[in-house]
Order: structure tokens, then C-alpha cells, then sequence
């Protein structure tokens, strides 16, 4: 027999063998990944650490010899070289577009310590930023503390102390200046400006003075608000006026320096910034007409990842790249500056996410999956109750013309059916066969949902309803905290098995107790797809990577369900291959408990006294008094997560 053309196409796409290359569009990876990530032909993510510049190293087999090392999933991989990469691109992007534009200044930037306060980090950070006097920016006390111990003061390396600030803070800032630091105080409230004008009287040192100015220019996502009159930082104009009269008044305006603004993080829109920059600008030399010292102009932070890989303007991408966002900061500040012939300033920008988010990945496990079973039904007896010979007959008239009615017959039949059950008509095993006969309607309707073009919007949830559950060894609450608070989005993908397909949709469940501990939202080129493609779980080994995650996650992740810290690994690269350079193991459940003031002893002895008592009262016997005992304190000194 002579097989029409359609079944030769079907026979042949079923043929096709999955290959990495498919692997790659599915899951984007070199979208938001290059130079960092990509996948070798065993079907394995590497990483290549330098970018185009070195080597690179097999991610799951790095996971396998990290587990043989008795250091358990999830792990955070820290990458240095990745940190160094981001400090010399953003250096070289700077360097590139004051060339272009021949700039008669410099540019100099620091880091945000509240991106990633981690010491091994900053200590990298100050190392590898060495090279370009690359400082620290810090908005707090603990920051400042953190600042004044790694930064190395015999550099003409900037400090920029922002946030809120008291006389202790003040104080230990202008006194930093004595150590050589090139510490610049940034004005947010003006009675900051009173407070540095009394300590100056009393120690004698001339300090460098910042203003930060609320910008009228309009922000844009998440962090939106950072900006205009009622944002919650920085002077208004009439603000910044009355500050220069204070200063003049004090005969200070010498002091007054730099001007700083920030318009929020991950903004994705170019023209947002070359706006804000705009307006920076003018005030810049507006204050340099008034005659105070100006030499600094600060942009802040902003500068996004493309966390998508679209290159649009979408929250979790952005539409420029870090030379278009260097060249439009050089070009609009050397307009306005030449413009009212004023010397153009140093450029110093504060770049956190930029810098971190690429050197961390986030590596856990799938321990189980939930899915809807996918056995064909059988039909029903005849005697068997209308309404589920009701379904059967839908389930069998599906087809591509009638899809959706019988969607909306499927779900009518199936309230039936739990109405009947409810009413006492339906027994516990009829139910069952209700509910069965429903989900097998959903995926017979989702087949055919597949091959079409268009979907009408009421079925657009059934993917999402016949998704398997895929449950990870992770609490997100503590690792990956923005996905829950903010909706951030991150890629996600399985780190091995990619030159096999991956057949099955799933949403990622968390171990924590709490419903928000799910991940259904997932990156795409177009908006966001509620279902993540994913191997068939096999019991075995399955690692999933959460990319991008450096900036912001670690320090704002949380206890929940007493979920601690997760053991973080160093990784760099050498000219043989790759070393552990330090592990930070995570939290002990004794460690997580001592949080909420429990202490071990006290525990150990608690139940010990309440063995005894059974034991005495033959409800226990001896043996597995010890057991119990024996589990309890192994537990106290075992990682939070599952084994
Ligand atoms: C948070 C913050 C930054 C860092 O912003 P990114 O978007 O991470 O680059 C820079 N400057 C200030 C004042 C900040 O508060």
C-alpha cells in the first residue's frame, strides 16, 4: 500500500532526531547566555568563564564531581571569571565611547555593595577592578564598614557613600578620608548637609559633598518610582537650590562635587535613560554655573540584563546593549557640557545587576513529578451512568472542528458529574471515571491545540492545566526570592539530557509548605509561556540551572519553612582546566534553628527526657529509643535540604 504524502511527513518529523541546535532555540540560551553558556555536543550546558578569551567546562559533569565531594544539591556556582569579564566589558565600553566621542574626561566606576555583599565577591570585585580604579558605592552603615576593609585606599579608587546617613556614619566617611580613601558623601535629605557641615567644624576635614536629584524624568517597570517628586530619594530642585545656598553660606560650595541620580534598576528602555541623562546634565551645569567645584557626574545603576534574550524593551530584557548605553551617557553629558562650556565631568556609574547577575548559576535537583495520566479510557458498560457515557461520547467525537465545544461539553459533563457526587447519585469510583474521561478529553482537545495556528483564548489555560508538576529540591523563597515578590523572571533549563527532546511541560514546585513556592512563568521570546519544556522525569538524576541569579537574590532570599542558605561553590579557571577556589557550605538545620533562638542541647535534651519516659513506660523500646535519638542528631547537623 501506497502511503499518502501527509502520513510520509508525519512518519518523517517523527524521524527527526532532537539536537542540541534545537535545544539551543528552545531554551534560548544564547540569547541571554553568550559568551557565558552554551551547550557541547554531549547534549551538557558549558560555561566559558572568559567569554571568547579562555576555556570553558562542562556544567554537569562540574555538578557530578562537586556531589562526589559530599557537597549536596542545590548548590550555587559562583563564577570569578565571569565577574572579571563584566568589570572589563563595562570598562571597555566606557573607554570605547570616550574615544569615539573624544571625551576630555574619564570614566570611573563602582559597584553597589547591596547587589551582592558576599565577601568572596567583593573581595573579587576589588581585585579584578583594580585595573580601572573601579570603586565601591555603599547606602548603608554595614556597607560602609565592608568598603572601608576591602577597598584599597592608595588608589585613587571612589567611595560613594549613599542611603540614609547619621553622625556615626558621617564621621566614620570623613574620616576614611584621612586613610587616603576618595570618599564622596551623597546629600539624599538636607539635614544630612547640616549634620556634614557640624562634623566638618569639628574634625577639620574637607569633605567631598554629592547631591542626589529626584529627576522628573519618568522611570520605567518595576522600579519606576524611583524617580519624581515623590520618589523616595534624593532633593527636588528647589531642594538642590536651598542645599547650595547652605554650602555657600557655610563657604563649602567647593565641596559640592558631583551630582548623582538613579532612576531605578533593570530599565529596558534606552530612551528612558538618555532622558534621565538628558536632565542630569542640564542640572550638572547649571551647578557649575552657580559656582560650585563640579568634577563627578554619577548615573546610578539601571543598566539592565537581558534575562529573555529578546533585545526588546520588555521587563526582563532591554532594548541596547552596554556599548549603546555607554556611547548615549558620553555623547548627551559631552552636548550639554560643551554646550555652556563647562568642563566635562568624570563619568561614574553604579552598575550592580550588569555586573553580577552572569558569574552566579543556581544548580538543583528534581526529586519527583505529579502528572495527569495520559492511559487511553476504556468505554463505559452500558449500564454505566449517563453522565459518563456523556463524556465518553465527547471524548470520542473530538477532532479539529469541533475542539472547542467539546472543551466546553468536557468541563460542563465533569461539574455534573462532582454535582451528582456531592447529591449522593455518583459513587466514589464513578467520580474517579468522570474525572479520568475529563483530563483525557483535555489532552486529546491539547493535541489538537498544538498543530493549530490559532487558539481561542478559553483554551490558552489548558496547557497550563495539564502541566506536570516537576518538584525541585529548593525552597525560592531563599534562592531565587525575586521570582515570588516581583515576578522576576530567570532562565531556566535542564543543564544535561539536551540532545534529547524534552516532551513533557511542567511548572516547578518548591519544597516549602507555601503555594506561592512555584515557578509558572517562564521566559519566551514573546511575553512569558506558562509551562517550562522538560525531559520525562526517570527517577534518576535530573538538574535543572537557574542563570542570572548573582544580583540581589542571596541577600534578599528568607528562612521560609527554615530553608537556609544553600552551599555555594568558587570556581576559576586555571590554565590546566578549573579549581574550587573556596565552598561556603549553607546552613545546618542546628544553625537554621539557633536563628529562631533554639539551641541544639536544649532540643537533644527535651526529647531525650521524653524517650526516657517512654522507654520507662514500655511505649519504646530501647533500640528504638537510640534510632530516634540516633536521627535527631544527625539531622541537627545535615544540610536543610533533601539528600
Ligand atoms: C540599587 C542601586 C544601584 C544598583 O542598581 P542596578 O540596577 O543593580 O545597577 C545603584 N545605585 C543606587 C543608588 C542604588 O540604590
Amino acid at each position: 500500500m501506497v502511503a499518502n504524502a501527509q502520513e510520509l511527513e508525519k512518519v518523517a518529523t517523527q524521524a527527526k532526531v532532537w539536537t542540541i541546535e534545537d535545544s539551543e532555540k528552545l531554551y534560548r540560551i544564547s540569547g541571554w547566555g553568550e559568551p557565558y553558556f552554551a551547550i557541547n555536543s554531549a547534549g551538557n550546558v558549558t560555561v566559558s568563564p572568559m567569554g571568547d578569551r579562555g576555556g570553558s567546562l562542562d556544567l554537569y559533569q562540574l555538578i557530578e564531581g562537586l556531589r562526589k565531594r559530599k557537597i549536596g544539591l542545590p548548590i550555587l556556582i559562583r563564577f570569578s571569571d565571569i565577574l572579571a569579564d563584566r568589570i572589563e566589558r563595562l570598562n571597555s565600553c566606557f573607554a570605547r565611547a570616550i574615544a569615539k566621542y573624544n571625551y576630555p574626561n574619564l570614566y570611573r566606576g563602582v559597584y553597589p555593595i547591596k547587589c551582592n555583599q558576599h565577601r568572596h565577591i567583593v573581595e573579587s570585585l576589588v581585585r579584578y577592578g583594580r585595573a580601572y580604579q573601579f570603586g565601591l558605592e555603599v547606602g548603608s552603615k554595614p556597607e560602609l564598614m565592608i568598603a572601608l576593609a576591602l577597598l584599597d585606599s592608595s588608589q585613587d579608587t571612589l567611595l560613594i557613600c549613599n542611603g540614609y546617613k547619621d553622625r556615626e556614619y558621617i564621621e566614620t566617611a570623613l574620616l576614611a578620608k584621612k586613610l587616603g580613601h576618595k570618599v564622596i558623601i551623597i546629600i539624599e535629605q538636607l539635614q544630612e548637609l547640616d549634620l556634614v557641615i557640624q562634623i566638618r567644624e569639628k574634625l577639620q576635614i574637607e569633605p567631598i559633598v554629592g547631591m542626589r536629584a529626584k529627576l522628573s524624568t519618568k522611570g520605567i517597570g518595576r522600579w519606576g518610582g524611583s524617580t519624581g517628586d515623590r520618589a523616595k530619594f534624593g532633593l527636588t530642585v528647589p531642594e538642590i537650590l536651598q542645599g547650595v545656598n547652605t554650602l555657600k553660606q557655610a563657604n563649602l560650595l567647593s565641596c559640592l562635587q558631583l551630582l548623582h541620580f538613579h532612576i531605578g534598576s533593570q530599565i529596558s528602555a534606552i530612551g528612558v535613560i538618555k532622558a534621565a541623562i538628558r536632565e542630569a546634565s542640564q542640572i550638572y551645569v547649571e551647578l557649575a554655573k552657580l559656582g560650585a567645584n563640579m568634577q563627578y557626574l554619577d548615573v546610578g545603576g539601571g543598566l539592565a540584563v537581558d534575562y529573555d534574550g529578546s533585545k526588546t524593551n520588555f521587563h526582563a530584557s532591554k532594548n541596547y546593549n552596554m556599548q549603546n548605553y555607554a556611547n548615549d551617557i558620553v555623547a548627551e553629558i559631552k552636548e550639554a557640557c560643551e554646550q555652556r562650556q563647562v568642563n566635562a565631568p568624570i563619568i561614574v556609574s553604579e552598575s550592580g545587576r550588569a555586573i553580577a547577575s552572569h558569574q552566579s548559576v543556581l544548580i538543583f535537583d528534581v526529586l519527583a513529578t505529579s502528572e495527569i495520566s495520559g492511559d487511553l479510557p476504556s468505554p463505559p458498560e452500558e449500564k454505566e451512568h449517563l453522565i459518563i457515557r456523556n463524556l465518553w461520547d465527547t471524548y470520542q467525537s473530538i477532532d479539529a472542528q469541533n475542539y472547542q465545544e467539546a472543551y466546553n461539553d468536557a468541563i460542563q459533563f465533569k461539574d455534573e458529574a462532582i454535582s451528582l457526587f456531592n447529591f449522593g447519585y455518583l459513587d466514589l469510583k464513578q467520580r474517579a471515571r468522570a474525572e479520568q474521561l475529563y483530563w483525557s478529553c483535555c489532552q486529546r482537545i491539547n493535541q489538537i491545540i498544538q498543530t493549530q495556528e490559532y487558539v481561542p483564548d478559553d483554551l490558552e489555560d489548558l496547557a497550563k492545566n495539564l502541566a506536570s508538576i516537576y518538584y525541585i529540591n529548593l525552597s525560592i523563597f531563599q534562592s531565587a526570592p525575586d521570582t515570588w515578590a516581583i515576578d522576576q523572571l530567570f532562565p531556566i533549563m535542564p543543564i544535561h539530557r539536551l540532545n534529547q527532546e524534552p516532551t513533557s511541560r511542567g511548572i516547578l514546585a518548591d519544597l516549602t509548605c507555601d503555594s506561592d513556592g512555584k515557578i509558572d512563568q517562564f521566559i519566551d521570546l514573546w511575553d512569558v509561556k506558562p509551562v517550562l519544556e522538560l525531559h520525562p522525569f526517570q527517577g534518576d538524576n535530573y538538574y535543572l540551572g537557574m542563570f542570572l541569579v548573582g544580583a540581589y537574590q542571596e541577600i534578599m532570599g528568607n528562612l521560609h519553612n527554615l530553608f537556609g542558605d544553600i552551599n555555594v561553590v568558587h570556581i576559576q579557571m586555571t590554565p590546566q582546566g578549573y579549581q574550587i577556589e573556596h565552598v561556603v557550605k549553607g546552613d545546618t538545620i542546628k544553625e537554621v534553628l539557633s536563628y529562631v533562638q533554639y539551641d541544639a542541647e536544649n532540643l537533644i535534651e527535651t526529647l531525650r527526657h521524653s524517650t526516657e519516659k517512654a522507654v520507662r513506660e514500655k511505649r519504646l523500646t530501647l533500640s528504638e529509643a537510640q534510632l530516634l535519638l540516633e536521627n535527631y542528631e544527625n539531622s541537627l547537623r545535615s544540610y536543610t535540604y533533601l539528600s
